[in-house]
């Protein structure tokens, strides 16, 4: 395995190479990422992952700075889980204006209006920063196949939808959720909860478990599920930012004739902001 840090070392590798399965991630890698390595093993000779922290998609008051960076271990659970390549940049090299305190990247992608509500209405700018972080890496990687988790449904979601619009000759593979036994869905943040705080965390799959459960029994006050959850998780010391059911075709609020939903929470646990969602059919 590879470890590569500039762009133009990157593309002197890849030059000759066909059939490339691309993961973009922010490392602090777990069994999340490493099944999107068996998956991209599944469809192309030459895996690549990155990690890069990226700036751009978080916001001010966000966990940039004390986000985990624990390269070395990356390292060895990619080179174990068969990963050829990893692309792992400096900020200077994804962002070649930056000055130490602008990144002055004034050219970016901008996602539709979805982005702006779920995890965008609290997080503005975040689907922005990741669209266009996407886009340069996949402009360096040129990948054939790009592998995603479903854990970040809305960012799945934009980055489907700018392949599909800017006519990018690549295909989007989706990866499930996996879970702790407890089913808390993994994160590199669950590192931020203590161990009282990982407990309650599983709450959050609970309440998406149970609306789902409703909705199958033919609940179809969909306001009413939300809202209950909602006040479950804040009685139990969550902040809610939203819990949703959507249309998983459009990400819309569900109406009553969709058959393909999804229900999407993001909450506050002390600092710690957690995301969950199930998607699912009637
Ligand atoms: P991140 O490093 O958090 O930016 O995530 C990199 C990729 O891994 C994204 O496509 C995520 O959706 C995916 N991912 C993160 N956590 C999980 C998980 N628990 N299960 C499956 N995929 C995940």
């Amino acid at each position: 395995m590879q470890i590569i840090h500039t762009i133009a070392q990157l593309r002197a590798v890849l030059k000759n190479q066909s059939g490339i399965s691309f993961i973009p991630t922010m490392g602090n890698l777990h069994a999340g990422h490493l099944q999107l390595v068996e998956i991209a093993r599944q469809h192309a000779s030459c895996v690549v992952v990155s990690i890069f922290v990226n700036p751009l998609q978080f916001g001010a008051n966000e966990d940039f700075g004390s986000y985990p960076r624990t390269l070395e271990a990356d390292c060895e659970k990619l080179k174990a889980a068969g990963t050829n390549i990893v692309f792992a940049p400096a900020v200077t090299e994804m962002y070649a204006n930056f000055d130490g305190q602008h990144l002055n990247q004034s050219m970016t992608v901008t996602p539709p209006p979805i982005a702006d509500t779920l995890c965008g209405a609290s997080r503005p700018g975040h689907f922005t920063g990741v669209a266009t972080v996407v886009m340069k890496l996949f402009n360096i990687v040129q990948p054939d196949f790009a592998v995603f988790g479903k854990k970040d449904f809305q960012q799945l979601f934009i980055i489907k939808k700018m392949v599909e619009q800017f006519n990018m000759s690549i295909k989007i593979i989706a990866g499930d959720t996996i879970r702790e036994p407890s089913g808390l869905a993994m994160s590199s943040r669950n590192g931020y909860l203590s161990a009282e705080e990982k407990t309650t965390a599983a709450q959050l799959q609970q309440s998406l478990k149970q609306i789902v459960h409703s909705v199958q029994q033919g609940n179809t006050d969909f306001a009413a599920l939300t809202a209950a959850a909602s006040r479950t998780l804040t009685d139990h010391g969550w902040r809610v930012d939203y819990v949703a059911i959507c249309s998983a075709k459009t990400l819309l609020p569900a109406k009553l004739d969709d058959q393909a939903l999804v229900v999407l929470a993001a909450a506050r646990l002390g600092n710690t902001r957690l995301i969950d969602n199930i998607d699912f059919s009637r």
